[in-house]
């Protein structure tokens, strides 16, 4: 590697976390795969690994935490660091969004249960896992990627494009993401770790049924950036491509 900082991404076998861990590779950075399918890791680390980049797959389900736990230990025996942290895997409740489009909005406790699992309980628990060991690192970063849907302010405008769409599992799920990072900000504010959450904007991947407008590679540019922040950036805050984002 060209660049001796290693890199753990959640969710990272397809769509924008396989970007992030390509765009992060690309920098000379060692990148590791966390899929749960470890098949699926696999084909995804030999991708990168024949483009030249030195990516490894690393078995992690973010909803385990023993998962978390084991994955943690790996890193610290084979690479002995970890710079950064991208926790990006992330689900979508098909039931709500079929729901929203059919105008009969959900409010199920059994879908918010399974969503927070993986969209916040998820980053938790690997952010816990992790710490011991970004700690260590000279200059930590976590990127939380979350959803401008998760944004309060933009929730509570009715002229936002996303006003009429209701995802309560969703949507709440990356807000209590942002309150989570913006509370780690102030855990580790006496430490050179930053902390922020990314918006990737509206992407076609899996998660939406390729509905959106922009590529992976697209939604993987403010991770990625965020991932790069220079000591005196951003710690605690929202952004996307155009700047800060309100939460
Ligand atoms: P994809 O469905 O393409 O990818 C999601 C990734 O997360 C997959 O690799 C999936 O693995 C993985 N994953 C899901 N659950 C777990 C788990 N329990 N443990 C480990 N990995 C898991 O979606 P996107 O690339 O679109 O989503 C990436 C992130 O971006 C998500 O957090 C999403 O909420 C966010 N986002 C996406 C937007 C978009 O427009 N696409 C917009 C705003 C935010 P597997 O293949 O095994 O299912």
């Amino acid at each position: 590697p060209t660049d001796s900082r290693v890199a753990l991404i959640t969710g990272a076998n397809k769509g924008i976390g396989l970007e992030i861990a390509r765009g992060l590779g690309r920098h000379g950075i060692t990148v590791l795969l966390g899929c749960r399918n470890e098949a699926l890791g696999r084909d995804a680390a030999g991708h990168l690994t024949q483009e030249g980049l030195h990516a490894h797959a690393l078995t992690l389900d973010v909803t385990d935490a023993a998962s978390a736990q084991d994955a943690a230990a790996r890193i610290a025996q084979r690479f002995g660091r970890l710079d950064i942290l991208v926790n990006n895997a992330g689900i979508a409740a098909r039931e709500e969004a079929d729901a929203a489009r059919e105008g009969k909005p959900l409010v199920d406790v059994e879908v918010m249960r399974r969503v927070y699992e993986t969209n916040v309980f998820g980053p938790v628990a690997v952010t816990q896992a992790m710490l011991p060991l970004l700690r260590q690192a000279p200059a930590g970063r976590i990127v939380n990627v979350s959803s401008g849907l998760g944004s309060l302010t933009n929730m509570s405008d009715p002229s936002h494009p996303y006003a009429g769409l209701a995802v309560p599992a969703y949507a709440s799920s990356k807000a209590a993401l942002n309150g989570v990072t913006a509370q780690l900000a102030k855990v580790l504010k006496d430490t050179p770790i930053k902390v922020n959450s990314a918006c990737p904007g509206h992407c076609a991947t899996d998660l939406n049924r390729h509905s959106g407008p922009r590529t992976p590679a697209q939604g993987a540019v403010t991770p990625i950036r965020l991932a790069l922040l220079p000591a005196d950036g951003p710690t605690g805050g929202f952004f996307n491509d155009e700047g800060a984002l309100p939460w």
